[in-house]
């Protein structure tokens, strides 16, 4: 190793372990050094952590199957230990919930824990309130395609799909709809997903005193970790359980996947937090189910772990925190973030499906930056916005069925 790898090793270690960095800055080292010391092996037992007060105990790694479509993958997840699967309604326009629905016909109904998330029928992009359209009978009415094409009576946990405003979190039709859900047999627990504001959501959820579960974006590329990590601490003391995602913060560090961030290292970086149960990193093949998996017995990091996450700090990258500092400089109220978030989705999860359900859903004008002679929205990270905005809005052309 030559002096200057040395010396970039230990920049690395000093800027994660020694830096004023808000990954420091959120009291992370004390959990790191606590893992480190708790040395475990393959052969270890799987950790298991309790959802809140739901009464389920879930191993640390979960699957998230957004992106999943081989079946043998679930089959041999459940074999390796891994119980939780996470889909949605929209995911795949349906396929995902129904490849589940056959996976699972087999299997006992207390052998495996289910949660998807439905949609409210209208949201408003830009202020993240759900529009009148949202009521309590047409989420049920999704509720139940769900449940057919899982082949279920029940999921375990049902959610709200991606509400970021405390108004949308205690919006009375959502909540009524969930505790229809719950007392109808439909739903053993329910929550609500989080993909921006995540704070906000958290702690009005401790308000509410409705919801169980929130499955919330956490991840050591967020800038405002520190705040994430201390309304996940609160929702815990209250009982609620936290469920992890987003921790691959966009899987590259870079669109032409040059730069992969060490997934790894970031799984075991979120649940360094006894207070997240569990995580569900997207798998999509045995590679990625292998490594997953692993952590499951083992949530020691190595120093190259340590030093590939405070690198990857250092990185613009694909993952939008949802910070929406952009949002004010943008004279036409775009809702940059999802749109960024549906950039990630092409070019980091190879998942232009998911992508394009997302941005046909913002109702964005055609060509809309190309009306600026200069982009006033400004990136907190750097992002080059309107190329990215032009770039990825391109996928709206193209018909559904073209892309799979
Ligand atoms: S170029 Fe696009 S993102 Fe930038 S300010 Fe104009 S409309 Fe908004
Ligand atoms: S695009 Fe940049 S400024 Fe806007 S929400 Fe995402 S990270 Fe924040």
């Amino acid at each position: 190793m030559g002096t200057r790898d040395l010396d970039r090793r230990t920049f690395l270690r000093t800027t994660l372990l020694g830096g004023s960095s808000a990954l420091l800055a959120s009291a992370t080292l004390p959990d790191i050094a606590r893992s480190t010391a708790r040395a475990s092996t393959f052969e270890s037992p799987i950790i298991r952590r309790k959802l809140g007060k739901t009464g389920i105990e879930l191993p640390i790694v979960s699957f998230g199957v957004m992106r999943a479509d081989n079946p043998a993958l679930v089959h041999e997840a459940l074999k390796l230990g891994i119980v939780h699967f996470d889909t949605a309604h929209g995911y795949q326009r349906g396929r995902n919930e129904e490849m589940l629905g056959e996976v699972f016909k087999n299997y006992p109904r207390d052998s495996f824990v289910i949660g998807t998330k439905v949609h409210p029928e209208e949201i408003d992009r830009k202020t993240g309130i759900p529009g009148p359209a949202t009521t309590s009978k047409a989420f049920l009415e999704r509720l139940d395609t769900s449940l057919k094409r899982l082949r279920l009576e029940y999921v375990d946990i049902l959610y709200v799909h991606e509400l970021s405003r405390r108004d949308a979190v205690l919006h009375p039709e959502l909540l009524e709809a969930l505790t229809l859900a719950k007392k109808a047999g439909k739903a053993r627990h329910i929550g609500f997903s989080t993909h921006r504001n995540e704070p906000e959501a958290i702690l009005a959820a401790i308000d509410g005193g409705v919801h169980e579960v929130v499955l919330s974006s956490i991840n050591f590329k967020q800038a405002h970790y520190a705040e994430v990590k201390h309304a996940v601490e609160k929702a815990a003391q209250a009982g609620i359980g936290i469920i992890a995602m987003k921790t691959m913060a966009g899987a590259f560090h870079d669109r032409e996947k040059t730069k992969p961030i060490n997934c790894k290292a970031a799984l075991k970086f979120v649940l360094q937090d006894e207070n997240v149960t569990t995580a569900i990193p997207g798998i999509t093949n045995f590679d990625h189910l292998t490594v997953n998996a692993s952590v499951n017995t083992d949530l020691t990091m190595t120093n190259q772990e340590l030093e590939d996450l405070a690198l990857g700090q250092t990185q613009g990258g694909l993952y939008c925190q949802g910070c929406e500092h952009c949002i004010p400089g943008c004279p036409k109220g775009l809702p940059i973030p999802d749109i960024m978030r549906a950039y990630m989705y092409t070019y980091g999860y190879n998942d232009p499906e998911s992508a394009r359900t997302l941005l046909t859903s913002l109702d964005v004008p055609d060509n809309v930056c190309a009306g600026c002679s200069t982009c006033t929205a400004v990136c907190s990270k750097g992002f080059a916005i309107s190329e990215r905005v032009t770039d990825v809005m391109r996928l709206t052309k193209v018909p559904a069925e073209f892309i799979t």
